[in-house]
C-alpha cells in the first residue's frame, strides 16, 4: 500500500527538524518542492493538501497538464532541462526555473518573459558526461555575461549530486555549490542576489541542508514515484 503524502512529510520534516537543530539552522529557511514528475494530478493536489504548495515539474508536458487543473494553487519550478524553443510554453506558467545553464537559453527567457523570472543556474558540480550543467569554473563568467538580460534574476545555484551512498562524495558536491554561492554573492550584483541553493533529493536531502540547502526537490520519499 502506498503511504499518504501526510504520512511521508511527517518523516521527512522530523528529518529536516533533526538536522536544522544539529546544525543551528531555522526550520523557515528551508524549503519543499514536491517533485510530481512521476505521479497523477491527483497525488499532486494531496501533496498541496498536505500543506506543501511548491510543485516541480521537469518536461513542459508534464508541467502544463498539471497547471491546467491546478493552476495558481501552487508554485510552480521547471527543474528539467529546458529547450530554447519550449521556453514559451512554459514562461507564463513557471514562478522558478532551475536549469539556467547556457547563455542562448537566458536570450530566449529574457525575450518571452513579461516579467523577471527567478532562475537558478545549474551547476554540474562532479562534471558527469551524464548531466547537463555549467562546469564550476564557467559560473562567474556566465553570471557576469546575463547582466544584459533585464527578465533574469539569478536567485541561486542548483545541483544534482552524483547518484550514489558515498556521502563524503555528496557532502563535497553541496559544499562545493555552497562555495560557488558565496563567490556570486562577492560580485554583489543586483540581479544576482544568489540568496537560494537548491540541493537535495530524495536520498541526499539530509545533507544537503547540512551544506546549506534553502531548496530541496523531493520525489520519491514524499509522493512516490508512479500514480
Ligand atoms: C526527479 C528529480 C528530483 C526528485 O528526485 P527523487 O530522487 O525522486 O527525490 C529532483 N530534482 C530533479 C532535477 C529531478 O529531475
Amino acid at each position: 500500500m502506498t503511504a499518504s503524502v501526510l504520512e511521508n512529510l511527517e518523516k521527512i520534516e522530523q528529518t529536516i527538524l533533526e538536522t536544522c537543530q544539529k546544525e543551528k539552522r531555522n526550520r523557515e529557511d528551508i524549503q519543499i518542492i514536491a517533485v510530481t514528475k512521476y505521479v497523477s494530478i491527483n497525488r499532486a493536489k494531496e501533496a498541496i493538501g498536505a500543506g506543501v504548495t511548491q510543485l516541480g515539474e521537469n518536461r513542459d508536458e508534464g508541467l502544463l497538464q498539471k497547471y491546467d487543473i491546478i493552476g495558481n494553487e501552487a508554485t510552480w519550478h521547471f527543474i528539467g532541462t529546458l529547450q530554447t524553443r519550449k521556453v514559451k510554453n512554459i514562461i507564463d506558467k513557471v514562478d522558478y526555473i532551475h536549469s539556467l545553464d547556457r547563455l542562448s537559453l537566458a536570450k530566449e527567457i529574457d525575450k518571452r518573459a513579461k516579467h523577471r523570472i527567478k532562475c537558478f543556474i545549474q551547476v554540474n558540480v562532479a562534471e558527469e558526461e551524464s548531466k547537463h550543467g555549467l562546469s564550476v569554473e564557467e559560473v562567474l563568467p556566465f553570471v557576469e555575461a546575463v547582466k544584459d538580460f533585464s527578465n533574469i534574476e539569478i536567485v541561486g545555484l542548483m545541483t544534482m549530486a552524483p547518484h550514489t551512498d558515498n556521502e563524503q562524495v555528496l557532502r563535497n558536491c553541496f559544499r562545493t555549490l555552497k562555495q560557488l554561492q558565496v563567490h556570486v554573492q562577492e560580485l554583489s550584483l543586483s540581479y544576482a542576489p544568489c540568496t537560494e541553493l537548491s540541493m537535495g533529493m530524495s536520498n541526499d536531502y539530509a545533507i544537503a541542508i547540512e551544506e546549506g540547502a534553502t531548496f530541496i526537490r523531493l520525489g520519491t520519499t514524499l509522493v512516490g514515484s508512479e500514480c
